[in-house]
């Protein structure tokens, strides 16, 4: 009975895991600290290893990373880039260095490294000329982002010999850098970046690598696969190496014959962490001789001749000024505590979020409370707990407004749910955050349409809907502070595109509640039209595999309201599409600025029938390669195009990875 309520939790786990790997390696958008990422994973590698029979091979715990789904060509490594294993104490290192000695069968130096905390590429080299990389993806693909990481001032294009070699670092984005982009994020209205290493996943995964160039990246190399005719022994020699290669190697490495040694570099860097101009996350300690590193070989995740040690979070006393509510796009008023400003992490903590009343309640946060905070991952902080011991009595428990701060409407809270809301659709703080959630990338993605913008809109009374953002006028924006011709009319053009996005992506925008794209997508295929959608019965929404009650009853809600049809009549009358093509996806954008050509012979479809789907998916097919060729699709003895492709570095598609390339873009191919 026990292990059954064990498993029902690993299943759990398991669903949690995949989820924030995908909102952190494919989405570069974190919802939970590192530090509670970390604690999920122990939580379920201890359950499985006292349940082996529960471990699939799909659990988090057997894998790395996460496959690759961009729109980059997938590459396979040469040689498997892993993960490693976490130590979190003192205690973990020793077990560590200790089981390392027993398994090399004599003594063992050690080298620690900084852990640098940005995302692992591989960079393969042929005759001293970069030839590709590529990110770490689920270790043994990954995405080819050559393109953009040439754009990275400190990866060589030449090295300084002409070796063949494959090497391995870490893309970072310094703290200063970090801060600068954020800030002119914020000052476009654009989302900003949780921390420097989803900046600079986020940015190394951009189409365009235009914009790459534009973020100032970095690297350090910290391992190579194999070399030419270099007589290397050691990874301190390797470090060498890479160096007189033309390699940017952290000058921090040190050499540690032993575990006291480990301890003092552990924590003279827990010490010296803010003092780095970038970012890291722990120190990495690496057996130094090559050949035990051979012998010790690797798991299926990780080498054992490696660990991670990994810096608790950083926490400090503060305390709360005032615990105050914030209103979202759905209603939900989320509790905010004010804090005394506070360094943490090398950076000032002046709020807090404490998510729902519950949470308040549970760690019994009160106005004029000491609190320690966390800052982990490094940047969400969180309150851990209150420090009751420290009260003076004149403390006050906060209680839920019962009515909304912005609109002064009711608020309710569900049976069952922990969030309470605001219930008055009209509410100004709803609309507003509606309205940023509708020009938001996934939604109808309106380029230039942010928040700043949007509150400037607001104010100049010329927005209330979404359907009043296709009525401004040329001469209306150019009225607006700091709005010229070209970016009134960029505005006007970004607007009119946008009318075409996919019906998903409408259904997306209209904030429907529990509605996140995924089921957005579900919705539009099964229904096709808007129309069909509003007139869906329970019944026929909940047939829907992705869709169980609560999204269904939501969905009904949402239409029965009269101020949600007037909405989608008013889109409708303005010209946006409000049905699906042929095929529902952003694919239809990407492929449109795309030039592609198909060659050799294929299996599944004909050339033919490839280039027309190819076309009704927006692209141009052409017959000849040249620069401006984006990608080829390239069947079995493809010939003089595919050596064409090749030398000029056009994206080659296997006949396969281009129906992967279509199913991971949500269109469907028979074969
Ligand atoms: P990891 O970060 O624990 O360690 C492996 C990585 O360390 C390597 O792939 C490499 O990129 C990096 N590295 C940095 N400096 C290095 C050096 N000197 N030598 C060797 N490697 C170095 O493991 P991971 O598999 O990359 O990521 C898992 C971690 O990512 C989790 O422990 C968690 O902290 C974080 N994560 C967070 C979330 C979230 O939702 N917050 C989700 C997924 C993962």
């Amino acid at each position: 009975m026990a292990s059954q309520t064990e498993n029902e939790r690993i299943r759990q786990l398991r669903e949690l895991l995949h989820h924030h790997n995908y909102r952190y390696y494919i989405l570069d958008d974190p919802e939970i600290s590192d530090a509670e990422y970390d604690r999920l994973m122990q939580e379920l590698l201890a359950l499985e290893a006292a349940n082996p029979q529960f471990v699939t091979e799909d659990s988090p715990t057997q894998r790395i990373g996460h496959a690759p789904v961009s729109g980059f060509r997938t590459v396979a490594h040469q040689r498997s880039l892993l993960s490693l294993g976490n130590a979190f104490s003192l205690e973990d290192l020793k077990v560590f260095t200790a089981r390392v000695a027993r398994w090399a069968e004599e003594s063992v130096d050690f080298i620690c490294e900084l852990k640098i905390d940005g995302l692992a590429v591989s960079l393969t080299y042929k005759q001293g000329i970069f030839v590709q990389g590529a990110t770490r993806g689920d270790g043994q693909e990954g995405e080819d982002i050559t393109q953009n990481l040439k754009t990275v001032g400190t990866i060589p294009l030449r090295l300084q010999e002409p070796v063949d070699i494959n090497v391995r670092g870490e893309v970072y984005m310094a703290r200063a850098d970090f801060i600068a982009l954020n800030n002119q994020r914020e000052a476009q209205g654009e989302p900003i970046f949780a921390n420097p290493r989803n900046a600079a996943a986020g940015s190394l995964r951009q189409l365009d690598s235009k914009v790459t160039a534009q973020r100032n990246l970095d690297i350090f190399v910290y391992g190579m696969g194999s070399i030419g005719n270099h007589q290397i022994h050691t990874h301190l020699e390797a470090l060498g190496t890479l160096k007189t290669l033309g390699f940017r190697t952290n000058p921090h490495a040190t050499f540690c014959a032993t575990i006291q040694e480990i301890n003092e570099f552990i924590e003279m860097w827990t010490k010296e962490r803010p003092n780095l101009p970038y970012d890291i996350d722990g120190v990495v300690v690496k057996a130094n001789n090559l050949a035990i590193q051979d012998k010790l070989g690797n798991t299926a995740k990780s080498p054992r001749w490696a660990i991670a040690y990994k810096f608790p979070a950083e926490q400090a006393i503060t305390r709360v000024l005032d615990i105050g509510v914030q209103v979202g796009r759905t209603g939900a008023i989320t509790p905010l505590a004010y804090l005394e400003p506070t360094l943490v992490a090398g950076s000032t903590v002046s709020r807090a979020t404490l998510h729902n009343e519950d949470i308040v309640k549970a760690k019994d946060v009160r106005i004029g409370d000491y609190v320690i905070i966390q800052k982990a991952g490094d940047v969400i902080p969180e309150i851990v707990q209150s420090l009751p011991q420290r009260r003076s009595g004149e403390e006050v428990i906060f209680t839920m407004p019962k009515e909304c701060p912005d609109c002064g409407g009711k608020t309710f809270r569900e049976s069952g749910e922990a969030v309470t809301r605001c219930v008055n659709g009209q509410c100004p703080a709803q609309r507003f955050e509606g309205l940023v959630h509708f020009a938001s990338r996934n939604a109808m993605d309106i380029d230039g349409l942010g928040p700043a913008l949007i509150r400037q809109l607001i104010t100049a009374n010329l927005l209330s809907s979404a359907a009043d953002l296709y009525r401004l006028t040329l001469e209306q924006l150019m009225k607006l502070e700091r709005f010229g011709q070209k970016s009134a009319e960029n505005l006007l053009q970004a607007l009119e595109n946008s009318k075409e996005r996919p019906l998903a992506n409408l259904i997306f925008a209209l904030g429907i509640r529990l509605v996140g794209i995924e089921v957005a997508r579900e919705l539009a295929n099964r229904f096709g039209s808007m129309e069909n959608l509003i007139k869906a019965s329970f019944e026929d929404l909940i047939a829907i595999d992705a869709v169980g009650d609560k999204i269904a009853q939501s969905v009904i809600e949402f239409f029965l309201a009269e101020q949600n049809r007037q909405l989608v009549t008013h889109l409708a009358c303005v010209g946006v599409k409000m049905e699906q093509t042929n095929q529902p996806n952003p694919t239809q954008r990407e492929l449109s600025h795309q030039t592609w050509v198909v060659t050799g012979k294929l299996e599944g479809y004909s050339r033919n029938e490839i280039s027309d789907w190819l076309r009704s998916l927006g692209a141009q097919v052409t017959g000849s390669i040249s620069k401006n060729t984006d990608y080829l699709v390239a069947g079995e003895k493809a010939g003089s195009k595919l050596t064409k492709a090749k030398q000029l570095g056009v994206r080659v598609l296997t006949e396969t990875e281009f129906y992967n390339f279509l199913r991971e873009r949500g269109v469907s191919i028979d074969q």
